[in-house]
């Protein structure tokens, strides 16, 4: 039984600035209607999340309902609300009530941040447009001695299957990569106990000699802690000097979850929070942009991802701060968030798997909690094409990379694939522009 009266005093609502926060409201309702007559638990479970107007529950009354169920308005969560609405920054205590909003009504909100993120991109055209970007995942080893409990991918240096990339081999999948047209290789790999520095700046200067136009994405922070320990060399140094034989950016690889509690559960032997942190501070200081990652749904605790987002985003203020300190000094930052959630198949770390409802929601709160990224990349490879797409009406404003080659992901049980025209038509079918990008989210072709 519905009260025409309370639909109609919230509609009104719908043409004025608060448009999308009484649509909002107006959803509750409905879902408050249809529950009416839900057993007490269920409002005893759910009411408390829901931002209710209290002004309709006398018309449930005049309705002819003669039992109301307990409400409790928290008028400070519709505050809430409405100030991410409006593109307030908030605090940790914020997005744990945040996360605890019904699903589509955070997306409502992240989908919102997105548009305030992107409003003044490509001339103005930043939420017309989906971004995509066409690169090639090449692993150079996967040997290595952190063995990380999550990871399917390391092998040690007697097992048959070890391999290190040879020039040649480095050669075709570049090769195989332009022919695609792609524009960029994401180097990554273990931490192999042997290899030399030189080897990995040979390595560097052959792919700059003959790809000039290709971007190495390369070594991410916890590969550039084992050159620190293993050459016996600052972080500075060895970042500028791998810049100069051509490194052209760093990926995020290697974050997890900057909280070290977690870390040590996790990958006790792996570079902790600040010295990823640090490796990327370097970096921006040096003038590379890195992007940025979580992997959840392991250990750690909804509290420990939003802390993860709180790091990057305070070392994301020093960055841009830095830059704009220093008109022209061409310092870099984040240019991306991407969050993937853990694939346990073959790995020693046993946890539930983490389906779309919780990847959604994750993302959509780095969407809402990031307000200094201007990019949020959706993962397809690890929640399937369909949750990938459905992802960028949860705050993301990229579907990622078709990952020409991956082989860290597959490894441990996940092998999505999608081609250009797959990753066009799922971006179109939501009514934006598919463009393909570079690395620093600039419009290719
Ligand atoms: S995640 Fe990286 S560092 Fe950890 S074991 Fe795998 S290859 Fe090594």
């Amino acid at each position: 039984m519905v009260a025409p009266d309370a639909v109609q005093f919230v509609t009104g609502d719908l043409a004025g600035s608060r448009g999308r926060m009484a649509f909002v409201r107006l959803r509750a309702l409905i879902m408050f209607q249809t529950s009416i007559h839900a057993p007490p638990s269920f409002f005893q479970r759910d009411s408390h999340a829901y931002p209710f107007d209290p002004g309709p529950l006398h018309l449930f009354r005049a309705a002819g309902w003669d039992r109301v169920p307990a409400v409790i308005y928290d008028a400070s969560l519709d505050d809430l609300c409405q100030r991410v609405w409006e593109g307030h920054r908030i605090d940790c205590g914020e997005a744990q009530r945040l996360y605890a909003l019904p699903l589509e009504e955070l997306g409502a909100l992240a989908d919102r941040r997105r548009q305030l993120a992107k409003a003044n991109a490509y001339e103005g055209r930043g939420n017309e447009i989906v971004t995509y970007n066409i690169d090639r995942n090449v692993n150079y080893t996967n040997v290595c001695n952190v063995y990380c409990k999550f990871c399917a991918f390391y092998r040690t240096e007697k097992d048959e299957d070890a391999y290190v990339i040879t020039p040649q081999e480095m050669d075709r999948k570049i090769e195989e990569t332009i022919a695609l047209g792609g524009t960029q290789i994401l180097l990554q790999g273990g931490h192999h106990p042997k290899l030399s520095k030189s080897w990995y700046l040979d390595l560097l200067s052959r792919i700059r000699t003959r790809f000039p136009q290709v971007n190495i994405h390369g070594f991410s922070p916890s590969e550039f802690i084992h050159f620190r320990d293993a050459f016996q060399e600052p972080l500075s140094a060895l970042i500028a000097e791998f810049r100069q034989a051509g490194l052209g950016s760093i990926p995020g690889g290697g974050g997890e979850i900057l909280v070290d509690r977690v870390r040590q559960r996790v990958a006790p032997l792996k570079a902790m929070s600040d010295d990823w942190l640090e490796v990327m501070d370097v970096a921006h200081a040096q003038g590379l942009f890195s992007s940025a990652t979580m992997m959840f749904g392991h250990v750690e605790t909804v509290a420990d991802r939003i802390e993860h987002l709180d790091r990057l985003r305070v070392q994301q203020d020093r960055s841009l701060r830095r830059r704009q300190d220093s008109p022209g000094s061409g310092c870099g930052h984040f240019t991306a968030f991407i969050g993937w959630t853990f694939q346990s198949e073959n790995t020693r770390l046993r946890a539930p798997t983490v389906g779309a409802h919780d990847y959604l929601r994750t993302q959509a709160l780095a969407r809402i909690y990031l307000d200094n990224f201007d990019n949020v990349q959706s993962s397809w490879v690890t929640q399937g094409p369909d949750i990938g797409q459905v992802a960028l009406t949860y705050g993301a404003n990229d579907l990622g990379s078709i990952m020409i080659e991956e082989n860290v992901v597959s490894q441990a049980g996940t092998t999505f694939r999608m081609d250009v025209a797959e990753m066009q038509r799922l971006i179109s079918d939501l009514g934006y522009e598919p463009r393909q990008r570079d690395n620093w989210y600039r419009l290719v072709g």
